[in-house]
């Protein structure tokens, strides 16, 4: 065999398994109408691959039946429709159709096989540019297809695409997921052939490997003779590489009933083109040249592939050798053209790689810069929140401050409050001052005088309080005057004014109140500070006081002359004996 690299495989896969099924017998041919739509596309879609005439017969049963389909129903149908048109060698139209199921009909599982179908369909047209593309596409929504027959679908062309543009490690990944993903009724016999394809590829095979057999018997086992042929016919051509030309001729002759039988063109044409090079090895030209011959008669007119151009370099080196110039002369160009139209081919699946590859590149370069401005806005996010979260704590240190500065004024007021309220009162009893009981006294009055109400004013003082004081002590006589502070409170209305006018004596305003009324409550007031001692540290304190009493009845409602009145009243009755109540005015006895 040439130096040149060999490509053996079926293209595409597609075509492999649906051949592979060429052989199998027609299943039941037997037409019950359709009652069940869903399951009887489920049951022509197992079947395409494995008894493609039923199939072809179920197709045309559902299209002249018509039965009511559901939306996804008719989906499935038209996807089912560019299989067929595809199988029968119609890429233009069943791209249309493959294009319209992936573009409209929304079912995830149904995009995914009939984009595995596409890349077929586009590779097989030399397409390369778009087919890398959709294979790149493809490689990336894999981890989302999880229909196992979809993903071995799509696995098993991305596998056979990845070897064509001369990826033989990525082609035999896939391969081997498509050996852990075999959706249930598949055998290991694709994923083999698929892992021999690229490993033959990428010149990794000897005839001893291991692989070989293992994909031989897996094929023999699940029924497929095309796939199996491929198989042997790689090990047929490694003998011939091997240079063990005689081992390739005796294959081949094993292989040759079931080649004839299938009547698959790939198979057909490299045996032959093998039994040429492996005859004229063995020195045999007259056969090796009837082989090469027939080869070339096989081909399409116009047909570039690598066979052709091993027969026609096969034919050019016999004719030269038998000094057949002007024969060889036209072989050799038939290789030559072949050889460049091939290498073309190959360069331009190469290119298209490469080209797809950037694609992916670019668009990797677009996600990182997305990436990243996702990032920077992810940052400016948490910048603002950073920001908010300042501004609410600032919030909460000012309404602290705000709170603390309400709470402090509060607490001044309060102590305002308090200091004005002090001074109104006298520090020892509690009672009014001085001062402010006149000017309460002085507006109480006031008012007073305008509804014309009755109010009088007593005088209390403390009789002989300095003996209080020398015999007890001041200590003792302060108590003294808090008792009595306490009783006469126990006869006032909360209504009444009552004050401190200095030292031991008292003023009383009582309001609303007449003479008569007056009198009786200083009277009170003067017997029970007469009954109520004051026990201080173990000595019982009897004491008295004297009163003076003025009204507005006979005084009116000017202060000033009340409380001359009153005061007049109580020295008169200090000077008649004390303890006492005097009314100004007149005389009442105790
Ligand atoms: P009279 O019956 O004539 O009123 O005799 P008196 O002793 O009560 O009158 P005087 O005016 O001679 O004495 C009043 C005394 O009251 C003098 C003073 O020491 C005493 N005194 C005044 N203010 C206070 C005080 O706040 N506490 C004490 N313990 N004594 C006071
Ligand atoms: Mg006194
Ligand atoms: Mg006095």
């Amino acid at each position: 065999m040439s130096n040149l690299a060999s490509r053996l495989w079926l293209w595409p896969a597609f075509m492999a398994m649906a051949l592979g099924a060429l052989v199998q017998p027609c299943h039941g041919t037997t037409k019950s109408s359709i009652t069940d739509p869903a399951a009887f596309l489920s049951q022509a879609e197992a079947l395409h691959r494995k008894d493609h005439p039923r199939f072809v017969q179920m197709l045309a049963q559902i299209h002249s039946e018509a039965p009511p389909l559901t939306a996804q129903e008719q989906w499935r149908l038209r996807y089912l429709d560019a299989w067929e048109t595809m199988f029968e060698g119609n890429y233009i139209k069943s791209e249309a159709q493959l294009r319209n199921v992936i573009d409209h009909s929304g079912d995830a599982v149904l995009i995914a096989k009939a984009s595995a179908l596409l890349l077929s369909n586009l590779g097989v047209n030399q397409r390369y540019e778009e087919a890398f593309a959709l294979a790149n596409h493809l490689t990336s929504e894999l981890p989302t297809i999880n229909d196992p027959v979809a993903r071995y679908s799509v696995l098993m062309n991305l596998s056979q695409i990845l070897d064509f543009a001369g990826q033989i490690d990525l082609a035999i990944h896939y391969a081997q997921m498509m050996q852990d993903a075999m959706p249930p009724g598949e055998s290991p016999c694709l994923p083999y052939s698929m892992q021999i394809a690229a490993l033959y590829n990428g010149k990794r095979l000897t005839s001893a490997s291991s692989i070989l057999q293992q994909g031989i018997d897996a094929c023999v086992g699940d029924h497929q003779p095309v796939i199996t042929n491929s198989a042997r016919l790689v090990l047929s051509n490694l003998y011939l590489d091997e240079n063990q030309p005689a081992k390739t001729i005796a294959l081949l002759d094993q292989v040759e009933p079931s080649i004839q039988l299938n009547h698959y063109y790939p198979h057909m044409l490299s045996s032959l083109v093998q039994r040429a090079e492996a005859y004229a090895k063995l020195g045999d030209d007259a056969d090796a040249k009837k082989a090469a011959l027939a080869a070339v008669a096989l081909g399409h007119p116009g047909e570039i592939s690598e066979w052709l151009m091993v027969a026609y370099d096969v034919l050019y080196k016999i004719e030269k050798q038998h000094g057949n110039a002007a024969a060889a002369l036209d072989y050799y160009e038939h290789y030559a053209s072949q050889d460049k139209s091939y290498y073309n081919d190959i360069s331009a699946r190469t290119m298209a790689y490469e080209m797809a590859q950037q694609h992916v590149l670019a668009q990797q370069l677009e996600t990182e810069k997305l990436n990243k401005q996702n990032s920077i806005l992810r940052l400016q996010q948490a910048l603002s929140t950073k920001a908010m979260e300042t501004s609410r704590l600032y919030i909460i240190l000012l309404l602290l401050c705000l709170g603390f500065v309400v709470f402090w004024l509060l607490k001044l007021k309060r102590s305002q409050l308090r200091f004005k309220e002090l001074s109104y009162l006298d520090g020892l009893t509690g009672i009014f001052n001085h001062q402010h009981f006149i000017s309460e006294a002085d507006h109480a009055l006031r008012l007073l005088q305008k509804k014309t109400g009755s109010a009088c004013l007593i005088f209390i003082d403390l009789d002989h309080f300095k003996q209080v004081n020398d015999t007890h002590g001041h200590a003792i006589g302060d108590t003294v005057l808090k008792h009595t502070i306490t009783i006469c409170k126990q006869h006032l209305r909360p209504t009444d004014l009552f004050g401190r006018l200095g030292g031991e004596e008292f003023g009383i305003l009582l309001l609303e109140c007449s003479r008569d009324q007056a009198i009786a409550i200083a009277d009170r007031i003067r017997l029970a500070i007469e009954a109520t001692p004051v026990d201080a540290e173990g000595s019982i304190i009897t004491f008295s006081v004297s009163v003076g009493l003025a009204s507005t009845d006979t005084s009116g409602y000017e202060l000033q002359r009340l409380c001359r009145e009153a005061d007049a009243a109580l020295y008169r009755a200090k000077r008649t004996g004390r303890n006492r109540v005097i009314v100004h005015g007149e005389l009442v006895e105790a």
